[in-house]
């Protein structure tokens, strides 16, 4: 243990001396940090070279033409005889020139590209930067170099040498080492091949003078190591600073699960190309497209493979809609801003969605918009699409439809529908009617299914027909039934108060209100505060709830069982997994869909399936109700094959809690005396 830890501190050592000499690996960004922080100072320090440059080479020539020199072409003459090119006078000058012209063309180009987000040109722009920095500081010192033993040699200070050791060591960022090696030389060529100005090396050169020397050399490499690792620090903080950033940034305009645009950056971004003064927005237009079948594709798969779908329908949609705008709104709920003219990929994309599947037949139906203005509102735009691809939901071979003006009065129905589902609660606008279910037997009344109405003061009467299927698509249900739950179980203590037995009420519950955690807790919570015991609530699910969501609706139904509330399956029969669902769970009551009373008059094979049904249920110890009875003929032919419970038109259509009190008040109804059946019902 103990020698572990010296090995890690011993370790721990030699790494941070590692690091303060600058051999530590640096991350691409603190890499791209310190370029630019060099092609940034670069540039200062070209703008000085040359206009001190320009000073000097005119300085050196005016004081040539002073002292009687010609300049002929390129060339200067000494009375009239050939004296020295220009370019040998001015080489050095003319050489500094060049590099810090090179330098400023060069920064001018890094700073138009490197922050371009083309990652490959921007390594390579931070490797050249690097590159150009050491002939650059070369050039350089080697200028400061010249001039200085010039100068000294006119017996002036050597500041060049100085300043171009300052700029090199300290204003461009070494990694220490670097510094070390460039600062080590610079100083020891100095000693030897330059001037003796410190007179260190000659005879009379004081140890005060060597002692200036040294301490020169050692604050400058000290200034250079610091100012890394300052740099360094801001380079790191700069980079998580940017990291966190990016995933914010990244988290508020993409889609978790399939990378691309969200909904949410759809609208933005549409909203600025809509007024973006080089597009048309009557070349636009906006589409929305769902996969067919995937609820089917993910019952049969899994909840993976349907994702990894959603992941492919999303690359697939991106790739045949160039340059255009592709969002996943929710589900598998696709929006796209396209040219018009692609309108026709939608095909392609449909083939390429379908590859790789064929157990089971997926299509991708679409809606389409054309916006009339820039000040067209993406959102109500998806929206209108996406109202005219559910005008083709049931219709095999058409997979596109254009929202027209036809579609206006409909379309503005629905988002009544949901834009007013919350005031038409509160206002109480939206409200349980109450169907009687009866005994078989004796045709007593046993319960009553509790049935969504809204009545709205614009728009009418309004059936479960008009507004659930919309709810659910907008996942609004749960708002709906959970205010129908509450109305219920108020009505049943209404009716108690009243002096009525306490008779059983079902509620439907639709699939999207088991996707929610929360049901039981809210049920719970309501049957306290009402006041009433749990066994006079019977949840209605149908068999399609059950196909999608399996476990977390298995778990919440086998816990509200198991608190006492029985659960019925709804539509038995409508749909096509029936048979599987009655292995799985354990239903109290099957309610046989009025599918299966279809044709009962003139179709004898009616009642054969009919009989088969309520065997199964018998077989798998569910009790049944057949639901749609309207004559007094399918009633007695139920009664004889063992149906236990009747619902339909022959015994009341659904009604408001008054006319249904009345009902019993004035005979209509007869309360039977048994409102369950002992042992079986939930107790
Ligand atoms: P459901 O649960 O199968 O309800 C039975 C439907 O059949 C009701 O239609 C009822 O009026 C109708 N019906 C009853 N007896 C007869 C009959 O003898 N003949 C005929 N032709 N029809 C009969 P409704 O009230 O329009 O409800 C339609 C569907 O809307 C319901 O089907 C149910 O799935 C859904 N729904 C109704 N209320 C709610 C609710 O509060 N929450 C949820 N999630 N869904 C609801
Ligand atoms: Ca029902
Ligand atoms: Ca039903």
């Amino acid at each position: 243990m103990s020698e572990n830890s010296s090995e890690k501190s011993r370790s721990g050592f030699w790494k941070n001396l590692a690091g303060w000499f600058g051999f530590e690996r640096k991350s691409e960004y603190v890499r791209n940090y310190f370029a630019d922080v060099n092609v940034h100072t670069s540039v200062y320090m070209s703008f000085i070279i040359l206009g001190l440059e320009i000073y000097v080479m005119y300085y050196k020539l005016s004081k040539a033409f002073d002292a009687g020199l010609v300049l002929k072409g390129f060339t200067l003459y000494r009375e009239g005889e050939k004296y020295k090119t220009l370019f040998t006078v001015l080489k050095d000058n003319l050489l500094l020139s060049a590099m810090a012209l090179v330098m400023l063309l060069f920064a001018a180009y890094y700073r138009k590209n490197a922050h371009s987000g083309d990652q490959k040109l921007r390594r390579k722009l931070t490797v050249f930067s690097f590159l150009l920095d050491i002939v650059f500081s070369y050039i350089c010192l080697y200028f400061g170099f010249v001039t200085s033993r010039s100068d000294y040699e006119k017996g002036n200070q050597i500041l060049t040498f100085v300043t171009m050791i300052l700029f090199v060591a300290c204003l461009l960022i070494w990694s220490p080492y670097a510094s070390t090696v460039i600062l080590t030389v610079i100083f020891w060529c100095f000693l030897k091949f330059g001037v003796d100005y410190f007179a260190l090396t000659s005879v009379n050169g004081s140890n005060g003078d060597r002692i200036n020397y040294a301490t020169f050399f050692i604050s400058l490499l000290m200034v250079s190591f610091s100012i890394y690792h300052q740099r360094k620090a801001e380079a790191i903080k700069d980079e998580s600073l940017e990291s966190a950033n990016r995933s914010l940034k990244k988290m508020t305009v993409t889609d978790d699960l399939t990378g691309i645009s969200n909904m949410s950056n759809f609208v933005y971004e549409a909203g600025r190309k809509l007024k973006d003064p080089e597009t048309d927005p009557g070349s636009l237009v906006f589409l929305f497209a769902d996969i067919s079948n995937f609820g089917n594709f993910n019952d049969k798969y899994g909840y993976e493979e349907g994702n990894k779908l959603l992941r492919k329908t999303a690359e697939i949609l991106t790739d045949v809609f160039p340059e255009s705008l592709v969002a996943r709104q929710s589900d598998d709920h696709f929006v796209v801003l396209t040219a018009k003219q692609n309108i026709k990929q939608l095909d392609v994309a449909k083939e390429r969605i379908r590859e790789g599947y064929t157990g089971i037949r997926l299509g991708l139906k679409a809606g389409g918009y054309y916006p009339t203005d820039r000040e067209t509102d993406p959102n109500i735009a998806c929206d209108r699409a996406r109202y005219a691809s559910t005008t083709i939901k049931k219709q095999f071979d058409d997979d596109y439809a254009v929202y027209d003006d036809s579609m206006a009065d409909s379309f503005a129905r629905r988002q009544y529908i949901i834009n007013n589902l919350d005031t038409a609660i509160e206002n109480g606008y939206i409200k349980p009617y109450y169907q009687p279910v009866v005994w078989a037997e004796n045709h007593k009344l046993c319960g009553f299914e509790a049935l969504a109405r809204w009545i709205d003061p614009d728009h009418g009467f309004m059936s479960p027909g008009d507004f659930i299927p919309i709810l659910e698509e907008y996942r609004q249900i749960y708002k709906l039934d959970l205010a129908i739950m509450r109305s219920a179980l108020a009505d049943i203590k209404r009716s108690m108060d009243m002096g009525f037995p306490g008779i059983p009420v079902s509620l439907n519950f639709s699939r999207v209100d088991f996707e929610r955690a929360g049901l039981v807790g809210e049920l719970e919570k309501a049957i306290r505060d009402a006041g009433i015991p749990r066994k006079l609530i019977h949840v209605e699910v149908t068999e399609s709830t059950l196909s999608q969501y399996q476990s977390r609706m298995h778990e919440t139904l086998t816990e509200l069982h198991d608190k006492g509330y029985a659960i019925w399956l709804d539509d038995f029969g409508s749909g096509y997994s029936a048979l599987n669902v009655l292995k799985d769970f354990a239903f109290d009551v099957m309610k046989i869909d009025m599918i299966f009373l279809r044709g009962f008059e003139t179709n004898p094979k009616a009642r054969v399936v009919l009989k088969n049904v309520v065997d199964l249920a018998g077989a798998v110890s569910m009790r049944t109700l057949t639901e749609g009875v309207e004559t007094a003929e399918q009633a007695e032919y139920l009664r004889s094959i063992g149906c236990e419970r009747l619902q339909g038109y022959l015994f009341g259509k659904p009604m408001p809690f008054e006319e249904a009190t009345q009902k019993i008040s004035d005979g209509h109804l007869v309360v039977s005396e048994e409102l369950m059946i002992p042992g079986t019902d939930a107790e």
